[in-house]
């Protein structure tokens, strides 16, 4: 079977073209697909029978199948689990917020970048998710809530430059003005600093934002929570982060969680304020959100808005992000494997 989503309208006319469909036909079950939001050919009314028959025999509609749903307790955060083909399963994040409907992807089955903070990474890489797969977390989460996403962020499990090639290509589907028809502008993928990565986003033909989990104010602490800094040196990464800027005429976002005793003194904040100041940015400060297994703690209240304050007084543009989802393990830091059973894994996905 085809999976209905990895063809173009073009790819598509020419198929209904050879078993003698006119190419209108092929537009009618377009807008059924992504204008209406309809995946089950039986509904496509105005089809003759044969031809839904023969698109039910050659076309798989949806390769995710949603297991769960888990909505936050302020209403605010909805998990979803969905099974992928092959047994194992993904999350998706949506969270709502006044004038904004944000949907936080997964781009991989586990991760291969391991930070030390976050529970995917203790288990390594699984896999990668196909195009279809991850553009298919935005597409039936729109016809879930009946309504369209406004923001998407590739935050969720897996580093999406290590997945490159299908991240790309899920990009394109998700901005297609015949498909979902995103703006640019409207998503953002973020990096730990894939620096062979972001250069090459940089020569796409399409800009989308990027984000870069920085997370410390230096090499020497960065390596210490991110084993990928032993590749990829910061001024290295972060060269990248400003030719990419200067390409796309985009501000960076630096995500910083702040580990008590780790990365959060004075002295941390000065710093910070002193790698970034010049860029066009905004610092994104994650709190810490406790995870099982995994021996780090959050700051103090008091000791984060110091940090702000010191960022915000270099004239640094910091946000604090707030901690959505925490009652259902859909917050920042939060994502876990959870063995289902043998075979199975349950990802939670990190904001
Ligand atoms: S924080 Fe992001 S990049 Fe690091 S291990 Fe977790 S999912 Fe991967």
């Amino acid at each position: 079977m085809i999976r209905f989503h990895d063809l173009t309208l073009e790819q598509f006319i020419q198929w209904c073209q050879e078993r003698g469909e006119k190419s209108f036909r092929a537009e009618q079950v377009w807008e059924w697909v992504y204008q209406k939001g309809v995946s089950d050919w039986a509904l496509m009314t105005n089809l003759s029978k044969e031809f839904r028959s023969l698109l039910e025999q050659s076309f798989q509609l949806k390769s995710l199948r949603l297991d769960s749903q888990e909505i936050s307790k302020d209403q605010q955060t909805v998990k979803f689990l969905w099974k992928l083909e092959d047994g194992k399963f993904v999350e998706s994040v949506l969270i709502l917020a006044p004038g904004r409907k944000t949907v936080c992807v997964s781009s991989q089955v586990g991760c291969p970048a391991r930070c030390a903070f976050c529970a995917s990474g203790k288990e390594g890489l699984m896999r990668n998710l196909t195009a279809v797969e991850i553009f298919e977390q935005v597409y039936q989460i729109q016809i879930e809530i009946q309504e369209k996403v406004s923001h998407i962020v590739f935050m969720g499990m897996g580093e999406p430059l290590e997945n490159y090639d299908e991240v790309v290509k899920a990009l394109k589907m998700l901005c297609d003005e015949n498909r979902l028809h995103f703006s640019e502008r409207k998503i953002t993928v973020s990096t730990v600093g894939v620096v062979e990565g972001i250069h090459k986003l940089a020569q796409e033909s399409f800009k989308v934002n990027l984000a870069l989990s920085l997370h410390a104010p230096n090499q020497h602490v960065r390596k210490k929570i991110i084993p990928y800094a032993r590749k990829y040196d910061l001024s290295l990464v972060l060269e990248a982060m400003r030719q990419y800027a200067a390409t796309t005429k985009r501000d960076i976002t630096y995500e910083y969680t702040l580990l008590a005793g780790i990365n959060d003194h004075a002295e941390h904040a000065m710093e910070l304020a002193k790698l970034v100041q010049g860029d066009p940015c905004t610092v994104n400060l994650i709190p810490y959100n406790p995870v099982d297994g995994i021996n780090l703690e959050r700051p103090e209240r008091e000791q984060i808005e110091e940090f702000r304050e010191i960022l915000e007084a270099k004239g640094i543009v910091t946000t604090w992000r707030y901690t959505k989802g925490k009652d259902i393990a859909a917050a920042c830091g939060q994502l876990a494997l959870k063995k289902k059973s043998e075979s199975d894994l349950h990802v939670l996905p990190m904001l």
